[in-house]
């Protein structure tokens, strides 16, 4: 096979060439005054003019069947696809997350596309970037040392410490901090007490930032959020304890979208990144509103498979943002289907007709659910892969088309724009299609909600509850959280709660662990399994091979 140059080595001949950003700026028709420049290449975008604007855009997802462990490609090709939209001219604007130092340093690399399909200063974007993850952790860990001190000073609130929820944060895969004791050292040194840390993108103020809608809005979504109960279990919110102004103080720059360019200088606000399982999995709202008043096409990529990015892109952001996607991409690969089909991970790379056909189920239910359940004309992008044999890329594409699921071959990782044409084109044609966008589920009890998605996403036979999650449920609606949306963390690799069931499984049943509010982001999370809100590092992590030399250039991150 042919040698192929990395992400980062197409990445940095591009970044030599050098495209300013407030070309870049220019193009896309903002003005001068509402670009605060981060160097040559980077800049926030104040989008205080934007508002009399219109939200004209047409607004694409970008989501994918239950990927494999290496991620299907729904960044790659949000970037291909965006490329390609403007090589046709099509005003296109693309969004996307911020990647977290985690995977990073840990098992994935990074998260900004790959191949010729990529957003760019991608080391910048990969490692700190404008400073935004920094912000949000710096926020949370104010909300947390306030916690503490008011228990210390006196504790007028009458703060549990043993039921204090909040936990401290850092941007980085560390799994020694998930269970620790603080406060130790005696009387002048707080209180002691089992504490924990969440990774930055886990944390509840990462999921507000990110649907927040203004300035105003962040600082009622943050002053929602609870940190803990008091000894007669009511909640204690950081209101409460006087803590919303001073994190919006400091969140109050990072709230402003980043502006960054493709391979082909095309514009891509890069913003914002919770999780797809306890939280909603998708770019900034603030984002995706300007970006709609910017372009004609908004080109935004959600988390994991359509079972988990793009129910809560649809259910969750859409509702609470008044958004209505107008087509969706629903990307897969041959490598994942036949992963589906019981290949294992270490044999994908061989040709594999049969299990392919076996693991198309799974794409085949995702199709389905976004046009079914959510009303919105799809395509399916064949990911190409340059182990992918002829004959698999045309069984994928037979098979859809017999099945009257619209598909095209996307080749962008390989050729950038030139390998999206067919892609693009039917997007625009999808886009012309009156869509008829709803939600899975109207708000109403928990319960409702919970049986709406597992039936009609998952195709589960329904929900069943474990005791605590029953207990939970009826202590939140005692509280007054009701008519909120659900937020289901589950696993990724599987439309059931157990990660081993590929494909497209029938005869099962969704069982509801425990239960919690995220009372700022105003969501219920509903968690199915154990779901890692701290990452830790594999035997060899990616940082071992990250290095930087006598220039300043960095080698090693993919
Ligand atoms: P996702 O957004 O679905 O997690 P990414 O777009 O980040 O996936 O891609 C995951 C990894 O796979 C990246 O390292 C990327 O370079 C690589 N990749 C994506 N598409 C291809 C492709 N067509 N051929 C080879 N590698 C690819
Ligand atoms: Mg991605």
């Amino acid at each position: 096979m042919a040698e192929f140059k990395t992400d980062i080595q197409i990445a940095q001949e591009a970044e030599e060439e050098g495209y300013p950003i407030a070309k870049v700026a220019d193009e896309l028709g903002l003005a001068r005054e509402s670009l605060v420049p981060y160097g040559y290449d980077k800049a926030k975008v104040d989008v205080s003019d934007l508002a009399q604007r219109p939200r004209k855009a047409k607004l694409v997802l970008v989501t994918a069947i239950s990927p494999t462990p290496a991620g299907e490609g729904k960044t790659t090709t949000s970037v291909g696809l965006a490329d390609a939209l403007n090589r046709i001219g099509k005003k296109c604007v693309l969004c996307l997350r911020e990647p977290s130092l985690g995977p990073v340093f840990g098992v994935k690399g990074g998260a900004a596309g790959g191949g010729h399909a990529q957003v760019i200063p991608m080391e910048d974007i990969n490692l700190h970037f404008t400073g935004d993850f920094h912000a949000i952790g710096a926020a949370n860990n104010l909300l947390a040392a306030m916690v503490d001190n008011h228990v210390k000073q006196g504790n007028e609130l009458n703060i549990d410490p043993r039921r204090i929820t909040w936990h401290r944060v850092v941007d980085m895969n560390d799994r020694q901090l998930r269970n620790v004791v603080d406060g130790l050292g005696g009387v002048a040194n707080g209180t002691v007490r089992e504490d924990h840390y969440d990774i930055t993108v886990a944390s509840e103020v990462m999921a507000v930032f990110c649907l927040a809608t203004s300035l105003a809005d962040l600082k009622c979504r943050l002053g929602r959020m609870v940190v803990g109960y008091t000894y007669d279990r009511m909640p204690v919110t950081a209101h409460d304890l006087h803590a919303e102004g001073a994190m919006t103080a400091l969140l109050k720059d990072a709230l402003a979208p980043n502006l960054v360019q493709t391979l082909e200088h095309n514009p891509a606000l890069v913003h914002g990144g919770p999780f797809a399982n306890i939280a909603h999995g998708c770019n900034s709202v603030m984002a995706t509103d300007a970006a709609l008043r910017l372009g004609d096409y908004v080109v935004t990529e959600a988390g994991f498979g359509a079972d988990l990015g793009a129910e809560k892109f649809c259910d969750i952001t859409c509702r609470m943002a008044g958004l209505a996607p107008d087509a969706c991409v629903v990307v897969a690969t041959v490598r994942a289907l036949k992963h589906h089909g019981g290949v294992a991970r270490a044999d994908l790379g061989t040709e594999n007709l049969e299990a392919l056909e076996r693991g198309l189920p799974n794409l085949l239910q995702h199709v389905d659910t976004m046009r079914s359940v959510y009303g919105l004309p799809v395509v399916v992008a064949v990911n190409a892969f340059p182990t992918d044999t002829p004959a698999e890329l045309a069984l994928v594409e037979d098979k859809c088309r017999a099945l009257g699921v619209n598909v095209a071959l996307s080749e962008v990782w390989a050729k950038g724009s030139e390998g999206g044409g067919a892609l693009a084109r039917e997007v625009v044609r999808l886009c012309d299609e009156p869509s008829d966008f709803r939600y899975a589920y109207e708000l109403g009890s928990l319960k409702e909600e919970l049986e709406f998605v597992a039936r009609r996403v998952y195709r589960a036979d329904g929900v069943s509850y474990t005791s605590a999650a029953e207990r939970q449920i009826a202590q939140l609606e005692e509280q007054g959280f009701t008519n909120l949306p659900v937020c289901i963390a589950k696993t990724q690799y599987s439309f059931t709660d157990d990660q081993t069931k590929l494909g497209a499984p029938t005869g099962f049943a969704i069982t509801v662990r425990s239960v919690r509010v995220s009372a700022g982001a105003g969501f219920v999370v509903a968690l199915t399994g154990d779901i890692m809100t701290m990452p830790g590092l594999p035997r060899h992590p990616a940082a071992e091979s990250i290095d930087v030399d006598e220039d300043g250039r960095i080698t090693g991150l993919f």
